[in-house]
């Protein structure tokens, strides 16, 4: 096995007494792909004490072969969960763990159906997850690309907006530019809302032109070298109003508030309530209407979730995302989202576009 696979996966068994399975069944890909390095895209990894078996199949073996070593790797007879059901240990007393989010109703029942009753399963949730949390030096170089990749684009896009222009073309451009620049694709799908639509956190772009004075939310990111990145800007066509400015105020300074409250140690709850405390000055705390960042990896949602009352505390490792927003139904909204690695003494962030606000 490749040295940091086998140092991942060395570390993820020396959990499992400790969650009292003798075998974690590893069923997503972010997370197989972690513990080997293996690319497909269906399987379940048997990982116990003693090895790790991939049950995959045929339109992965030659991947399997080349991706992986030190992995035994069988080929599914009648589905991967029947077939990894039998592999696993039958002798009494056995316990196997399970991912709950994960696993199908269908797939818990063949597994149940090919173990019988010998195995009783555990339910773990996000072991392999809180291993991810926290990066290594080459994770964090691909991130540092990812996180340069969409502030680029984010860029380019803004320079694309002009009255009369669509939602759905700048997130088809977007879209082009990061595969064009070499990602494997679009983190999410690419977020462009024009006037009132900005005051939806999630709004998907639809065939509305840019008009004068509007708001403009745009949020993307990026898959580069398998690892994400995520960021958000917000612009205005027109010259704002002095509540518009006020209000991106308000956010830039509980974004800086939020990034100022990030270092190992600190909880994930109290980096929320620096944001939340800002905007409440600013009287704008019930326009806030989500969290305030979350953990990014191999998946653009991932542990360590940056909300309310969270007492996880943050470690060295870890990246997160800090994305204070107001929303305003039939107005609009603003938001401004970077990426933040945390290290022992110091944060760094890794997106690079201007935070300014813009008037086109
Ligand atoms: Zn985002
Ligand atoms: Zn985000």
């Amino acid at each position: 096995m490749h040295t940091a696979h086998a140092q991942r996966t060395h570390r993820l068994q020396k959990l499992l007494g400790a969650n009292d399975i003798d075998t974690l069944l590893v069923t997503s890909p972010a997370d197989w792909y972690y513990l080997t390095g293996f690319t497909g895209e269906a399987g379940v990894l048997l990982v116990t004490r003693r090895g790790v078996t991939l049950v995959t199949d045929a339109r992965f073996t030659v991947q399997a072969a080349e991706e992986l070593s030190g992995v035994t790797v069988v080929l599914q007879q009648d589905g991967v969960y029947r077939t990894a059901g039998r592999l696993l240990p039958k002798r009494k007393g056995r316990r196997a763990g399970i991912e709950p989010n994960q696993l199908t109703l269908a797939q818990f029942e063949a597994l149940k159906k090919a173990t019988g009753s010998a195995v009783r399963f555990r339910s773990v949730t996000g072991l392999v997850q809180s291993l991810r949390a926290c990066k290594d030096p080459s994770e964090l170089a691909q991130m540092r690309n990812a996180a340069i990749l969409a502030s680029e684009v984010v860029e380019g896009a803004i320079r694309m907006l002009k009255p009369g222009v669509r939602e759905f073309e700048i997130a088809a451009e977007i879209e082009y530019q990061l595969r064009k620049r070499g990602a494997s694709g679009a983190a999410f799908a690419s977020i462009v809302a024009f006037g009132a639509r900005a005051a939806l956190p999630h709004a998907r772009p639809t065939a509305k032109r840019l008009g004068k004075n509007e708001l403009v939310v745009l949020d993307l990111g990026a898959i580069l070298g398998k690892y994400c990145s995520d960021i958000t800007r917000t612009v205005y066509l027109g010259k704002a109003t002095a509540r518009i400015r006020l209000w991106y105020q308000a956010v830039r300074e509980a974004q800086a508030a939020a990034i100022a409250a990030i270092m190992a140690g600190a909880s994930c709850g109290d980096v929320d309530a620096a944001a939340r405390g800002v905007l409440a000055a600013y009287k704008l705390d019930q326009a806030f209407v989500h969290s305030t960042g979350h953990g990014l990896g191999l998946e653009v949602h991932e542990d360590p979730r940056l909300a309310k009352g969270q007492k996880t505390k943050l470690a060295s490792g870890n990246v997160v995302t800090v994305e204070p927003g107001v929303y305003f139904a039939g107005v609009g909204g603003i938001r401004i989202e970077d990426d933040v690695a945390v290290h022992e003494k110091h944060t760094e962030v890794l997106t690079r576009a201007s935070r300014d606000f813009i008037e086109l």
